[in-house]
């Protein structure tokens, strides 16, 4: 065996290995898909020249494995298997000639979209879900069923007649609205922002806790049936089936029944892709008959009747000159590569993201080295790759700064974390800025008059230092200030004072303590009423709360132990800040074992109502019907719902007359 050959092989099996490793499970890929699918294609070249390095554990020969032990795992009932894919036309021709070749009649394929998230094989039996697993490793998956469940385009129940059990497959994905707003709030509260929205997408179906799932913007398209009772034998009449059962089908497919009509499918949608709000990273072309689909059978990988055609995310090449380290309001630091300005997707680019330290490094990047910059959907353009056989012979490392460019502090990184953090949370300068900004969000304390120019504009000229500042502003001080009137000044001192009513809980998230989110700071301020109990919580009481791992609770600790933080409180305290929960709605057993339909538009707001109606031991129903005791009708109520209440002989009754119920 030639040995030079035999080690090539092995590198790249290593590295392909380890690619994976880092896309499916730790969903937080260091090459493009483009780079992987190339190396892919080296190793499959090399192993067919060479059938005596022949291994079956070979990547190019299994399926990229998300297993994840914290789940249960079950077998699939037919392996789930990937796709064979292909960037080129010619390609696309050669897989028709081969199954022309080997069925030998005409051919029916169906084009679909290819979308971009993570594979789902769902199981409905009498017309209920009851199975959600992963591809796993394509013959078992982990057991994700709780978490689909809350996918609100995935339903829970059928109509229609559907048969007694089968298997439905799809893809999960996070549309691109949601997903910039998920990447929002975690790098708001100081979490590392997910790379895409397929990565995004797979993270948050192996999350523990499912209530945290139910807030991940996911939602599905199925593309396979599967079972021993289908309504036809060809794939389209099926999921046209499966859509009247109320299964959620892509409307974007074709029938194409020869080559050139799936070229026309392919490019007419590599241009309409860009008006989705969702990714499509290419089209899959398939065998509509089933029958036909069983003759074709598969290879260990993939089936031969199915392939999938990708299209190259746009791509350009340029010179990296220089790299800014930025400073967010968490501390967190984000290299930030300056090029020279390129044509890309319709628009110029002069600046893409490099995330972190790893990133750098995985791409040896030096400066004015020639590099790829990507851009794929409504995501910052990114760079990919570099071609070192155009570097500059002098062009000297980018290195990974030590100190904040801000402040100078030493920057520290923890372990297992990717990004590098200026711990110097009290004096550097957008630190400071980036905090008050976030306490005075319309999430947080909501304070009308001030935004960032003003923040800005105030600290500059030292009259703001940290959030407890805030409280000592007067209008005086604020009107030789250039561009505030006497109006302005008003407004933000007024603005100011109304937020000493904000509830307790938004205050907690206004702090700005690391990982600590909107709904986590709900949970914390239910669960220890106070700041003083907050502050004397130990890491176990403090992870006994929902939601709360040890990572949200040693950020907690931390920011305790922190004497300037301590002062902070105390002095907002002194201002009048609500730093204790509420008194809730005094509970009761009024309405114990009574069920009421809540409909229309109160003097209070409808959640109010709801937990007024749950305090007193009453239960909501959503709809009403003959178990229903009560309804409450607002104004604007729907009338065919009053009507249903009247001929069900259902009391109706007004807000007055629930609050006397109460007793409140
Ligand atoms: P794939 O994503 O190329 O194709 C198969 C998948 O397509 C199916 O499992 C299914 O989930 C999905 N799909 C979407 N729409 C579909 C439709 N209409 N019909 C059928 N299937 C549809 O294959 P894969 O095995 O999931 O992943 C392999 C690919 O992932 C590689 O080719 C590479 O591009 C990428 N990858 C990248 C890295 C990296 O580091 N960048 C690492 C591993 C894999």
């Amino acid at each position: 065996m030639n040995t030079s050959v035999n080690q090539k092989i092995e590198a790249l099996r290593d590295k392909l290995n380890l690619y994976n490793h880092k896309y499916y499970v730790l969903n937080n890929p260091v090459v493009s898909d483009f780079e992987y699918d190339k190396e892919m294609e080296e190793l499959m070249a090399l192993e067919a020249a060479h059938p005596e390095c022949f291994d079956p554990t070979s990547p190019s020969v299994r399926v990229g494995s998300d297993l994840n032990r914290e789940f249960k795992q079950v077998p699939h009932l037919y392996p789930m298997l990937s796709l064979g894919n292909t960037y080129s036309e010619e390609e696309i021709k050669d897989f028709c000639n081969r199954i022309d070749k080997a069925v030998s009649r005409s051919v029916n394929y169906v084009c679909e979209l290819k979308f971009d998230g993570t594979a789902i094989s769902l199981t409905y039996e009498n017309g209920i879900l009851t199975k959600a697993v992963t591809r796993g490793d394509g013959q078992v998956g982990d057991d994700v069923t709780e978490n689909v469940k809350t996918i609100k385009s995935i339903p829970l129940r059928l109509r229609g007649d559907y048969p007694q059990q089968f298997e439905i497959r799809g893809e999960i994905y996070i549309p691109h609205k949601g997903f910039e707003q998920l990447n929002k709030e975690r790098t708001d509260i100081g979490e590392e922002p997910f790379a895409n929205p397929r990565n995004a997408a797979a993270g948050s179906l192996k999350l523990q806790n499912s209530s945290m799932v139910a807030r991940r913007p996911l939602e599905c398209f199925l593309y396979q049936l599967l079972g021993d009772e289908l309504p036809a034998d060809t794939h389209s009449e099926n999921l046209e089936k499966a859509c009247s059962w109320g299964l959620r089908i892509s409307p974007n497919m074709k029938f194409c029944e020869s080559f050139d009509k799936i070229i026309d499918f392919v490019k007419e949608w590599d241009t309409k892709r860009k008006t989705l709000p969702f990714d499509v990273d290419g089209v899959v072309i398939k065998v509509d008959s089933l029958p036909m689909r069983d003759e074709l059978g598969y290879t260990a990988k993939s089936p031969r009747w199915a392939i999938a055609y990708k299209y190259k995310a746009e791509e350009a090449y340029t010179r990296l000159l220089s790299v800014d380290f930025q400073v967010g309001r968490t501390g967190a630091v984000t290299p930030v590569a300056n090029l020279e300005p390129v044509q890309l997707a319709g628009t110029t680019v002069k600046r893409a993201s490099l995330h972190n330290a790893d990133i750098i490094a995985t791409l040896d990047l030096h400066y004015n080295d020639l590099v790829a910059v990507e851009k794929g959907g409504e995501i910052i353009p990114k760079i990919t790759a570099v071609d070192v056989l155009q570097r500059p012979a002098d062009s000297r490392r980018v290195e990974f700064i030590k100190e904040c460019p801000e402040c100078g502090a030493p920057l520290k990184r923890t372990e297992g974390e990717a990004a590098h953090y200026c711990p110097n949370e009290t004096e550097c300068p957008p630190q400071i800025k980036g905090k008050i900004e976030h306490f005075i969000g319309r999430k947080a304390m909501n304070i009308d008059g001030l935004g960032s120019e003003t923040v800005t504009l105030l600290y500059d000229n030292g009259l703001l230092h940290n959030v407890a500042d805030l409280y000592k502003l007067t209008v005086k001080q604020l009107l030789p200030l250039e561009r505030l009137g006497e109006k302005s000044a008003q407004n933000i001192v007024s603005g100011i004072e109304i937020s000493k009513t904000v509830p307790f809980a938004r205050v907690l998230f206004a702090l700005g303590i690391r990982f600590v989110g909107e709904t986590v700071a709900k949970q914390l301020a239910e669960a220890m009423k106070s700041i003083e109990n907050i502050e004397k919580a130990t890491f176990d009481q403090l992870t006994d709360v929902d939601e709360i791992g040890d990572k949200i609770a040693g950020s907690i600790l931390n920011y305790f132990k922190d004497e300037k933080n301590i002062e902070i409180i105390n002095r907002l305290k002194a201002a009048g800040i609500q730093f204790e929960k509420e008194q809730s709605v005094s509970a009761s057993d009024r309405l114990k074992g009574v069920s009421i339909v809540v409909s229309g538009v109160f003097s209070r707001s409808r959640d109010e109502i709801k937990a007024l109606v749950e305090a007193h031991g009453g239960k909501n129903v959503s709809s009403i019907s003959a178990k229903t005791d009560y309804v409450l009708a607002g104004e604007n109520m729907g009338p065919a719902k009053l009507e249903k209440a009247r001929k069900l002989g259902i009391k109706i009754i007004s807000e007055e007359e629930f609050i006397n119920m109460t007793g409140d």
